[in-house]
């Protein structure tokens, strides 16, 4: 394996008392798309500024190729930041934005109109684009001009901070698809920062959950998505099932419910699960007609149900818990609002997580 493109070591930033980012030890490979996730809050900006050289470390290393690099200014780092804003000029052209970069560096100007050309194949934007302005294109167009800026660098590593964010669902559904697409493309290292571990997880190689300035967990998304280190990660990854329970010799005992369940018999890295939250996507469940069973089940009443596009979801109240089922259209409960259902689950559908 080749050495990783950025190493951390012990990095940390603090703003007087506060810990920003706390001892973070992370190695990034030449080519990786890594994203950051994390609440509001948790660093992560901080953090992707330090990479960036726009915020100087308090203590710790940032190693690039093995070469320090704390204090090396952005402008002399072979890396790029897409920003949320996307810090266009509006009243430029789209060619002159994309150029910028390429101007500031003495490029002559046969060459950069060829290199905007082709960043503008690259991004799948109009040839004719070239002249026109920026403040005419919509978020999308932006979206695009603004990454072919940052590649007109021709930066190493590109990090991006939360640049879908402000685009509404659709667009923003599109846009991470071709980031993906871009990535391949390029072959260069992404580091992206977003709070939507859903946008994480469709994108990248790997994921490290960021918490009160510390990194909680990192890995590939599958591994994230069935192996969450504890409940923060797997209440991070949208609308799950999270039961408190307690090993007794029979299975896992949940006060909630009063009841016990059966864990997943792989118990993925807790082997020693000495209590805590066992954890179930809604799309595992099901609503159990007579005659049928599963590993583990419970009556409830259906409490309501909400349509998300192919999918409808239930809510289904057990006594105190509250239970979210989800289904296609094609298999949804045929039933009314009130009935008593039971609902269950297979024991290898469920994740355990530590606290
Ligand atoms: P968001 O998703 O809201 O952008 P984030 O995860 O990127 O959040 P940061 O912007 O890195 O979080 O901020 C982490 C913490 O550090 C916050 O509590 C913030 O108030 C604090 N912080 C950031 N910059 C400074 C600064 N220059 N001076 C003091 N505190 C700061």
């Amino acid at each position: 394996m080749a050495d990783p493109i950025l190493r951390l070591s012990q990095l940390s930033k603090r703003f007087g008392q506060f810990v920003a980012v706390k001892d973070i030890d992370l190695a990034i490979d030449e080519g990786e798309f890594f994203t950051i996730v994390g609440p509001s809050g948790s660093g992560k900006t901080t953090l992707i500024r330090m990479l960036a050289g726009l915020e100087e470390p308090s203590g710790g290393e940032i190693l690039l190729r093995g070469q320090r690099i704390n204090e090396t200014p952005a402008n002399r780092r072979p890396t790029c930041m897409v920003f949320q804003s996307l810090a266009l000029f509006p009243h430029r052209s789209v060619g002159q934005n994309i150029e910028f970069p390429l101007k500031m560096r003495g490029v002559p100007p046969m060459q950069r109109r060829e290199r905007a050309d082709e960043l503008l194949r690259l991004l799948r934007l109009p040839e004719d684009y070239y002249g026109k302005q920026v403040s005419q294109c919509s978020g999308g167009e932006r979206q695009r001009i603004a990454l072919a800026r940052a590649l007109a660098f021709d930066p190493e590593i590109l990090f991006f901070d939360e640049p879908l964010s402000a685009i509404d669902f659709r667009l923003r559904k599109t846009l991470e698809k071709e980031l993906k697409d871009l990535h391949r493309e390029t072959g260069k290292t992404f580091i992206y920062i977003t709070h939507s571990l859903e946008e994480a997880m469709v994108m990248s190689d790997r994921i490290g959950i960021m918490r009160a300035g510390e990194l909680v967990q990192v890995g590939a998304p599958d591994e994230i998505y069935s192996r969450p280190a504890n409940r923060f990660v797997s209440e991070f990854m949208g609308e799950v099932n999270v039961l408190e329970v307690k090993p007794n010799g029979a299975g896992l005992h949940c006060p909630a419910l009063g009841a016990t369940l059966q864990g997943p018999s792989d118990p993925g890295g807790q082997s020693d699960f000495a209590g805590g939250y066992l954890v179930i996507r809604p799309e595992y469940l099901r609503f159990l007609g007579p005659g049928e069973t599963a590993e583990n089940q419970v009556e409830g009443v259906l409490y309501n149900e909400y349509a998300l596009g192919s999918r409808i979801q239930y809510q289904v109240r057990v006594g105190e818990a509250v239970f979210l089922v989800e289904k296609l259209r094609e298999q949804r409960y045929e039933g009314q609002l009130d009935d008593r259902v039971v609902i269950g689950w297979e024991a290898r559908d469920s994740v355990l997580a530590p606290e």
